[in-house]
């Protein structure tokens, strides 16, 4: 891949720091492993160092970029490697479900990828949470720090809502770790990239999704707060005791499944 087209030095504010490490790159698109028939759409392709890789497997390809900069190089050194849609956004305002009602892909739904900006991690993984149904899967490279708490279980230290609530939507799995010096400009922190597979929705259990997160809210809110205490808002430890958790327990010691059948109690009541 060519960067001369590329002139303008990273840009902090916008979370960029370039791939630049083939292996890497490789390993991201492998885990990708684009499918003949998939929609591929790509948050935050910056210089292309995933996106022009892909198109040259896939031969087209959707990114959703925010840097009105990097626009005309990007599509320009596109046009060597295959057909580029470009939606010049923020991620945050891009309808997920809109571009997969209107892909034609063959199950109706998109696949994400993305060396996401770390400053909008969590709202974007809460974005993509909204449009669940509209996506196949998503490969992201984050914090390594966030994606071990988006996989956490009960008893980690780093369990708390960002993994209860992921987990309860998807299935979490953490793919590799990439070191700084992969980056251009470095950044400070260690990297990993995962895979999320939205749950299908029969299987997610999530009756009342309001609720849902106003429980894992509160119950991780004041860590140290027994269930009965930081949930005293919601419901009495009666209601927690009927679903078959300890009211005396902490959040942390809680399954994903637990704060789901509590939320749907208290839902119903
Ligand atoms: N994919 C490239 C790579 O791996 O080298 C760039 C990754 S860089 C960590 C993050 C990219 O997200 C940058 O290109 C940045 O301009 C873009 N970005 C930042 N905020 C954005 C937003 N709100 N919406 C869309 N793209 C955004």
């Amino acid at each position: 891949m060519s960067t001369r087209h590329f002139t303008e030095p990273a840009k902090k504010h916008l979370g960029q720091h370039f791939l630049h490490d083939r292996r890497i790159i490789d390993m991201i698109v492998q885990a990708v492993d684009p499918k003949p028939g998939d929609r591929l759409v790509e948050i935050g392709p910056g210089q292309g160092a995933i996106t022009f890789p892909l198109l040259d497997r896939h031969g087209e390809l959707t990114v959703i970029e925010f840097d009105r900069d990097l626009i005309f190089p990007l599509t320009d050194a596109a046009r060597a490697h295959g057909t580029l849609e470009v939606i010049h956004r923020d991620v945050l305002s891009v309808d997920f479900s809109a571009i997969a009602r209107n892909s034609g892909a063959g199950d109706g739904k998109i696949r994400l990828v993305g060396n996401l900006p770390y400053n909008l991690s969590s709202p974007i993984l809460f974005h993509a949470l909204d449009h669940a149904t509209a996506i196949h899967d998503m490969v992201f490279m984050l914090q390594k720090e966030v994606v071990d708490r988006m996989a956490a279980g009960p008893g980690s230290k780093v369990y708390g809502r960002l993994g209860v609530m992921l987990q309860a939507y998807c299935h979490v799995t953490p793919l590799f770790d990439v070191p700084p010096g992969a980056f251009k400009p470095p950044p400070k922190v260690d990297s990993a990239v995962v895979r999320l597979v939205p749950r299908a929705p029969e299987t997610i259990g999530v009756a009342d999704p309001a609720m849902f997160t106003a429980v894992v809210r509160d119950a991780f809110g004041q860590r140290r707060k027994t269930l009965r205490n930081a949930l005293s808002k919601l419901c009495d430890a009666a209601a927690i005791e009927a679903v078959g958790v300890r009211p005396d327990a902490r959040a942390e010691q809680i399954e994903v499944a637990d704060f789901v059948r509590l939320a749907n109690s208290l839902a119903k009541a």
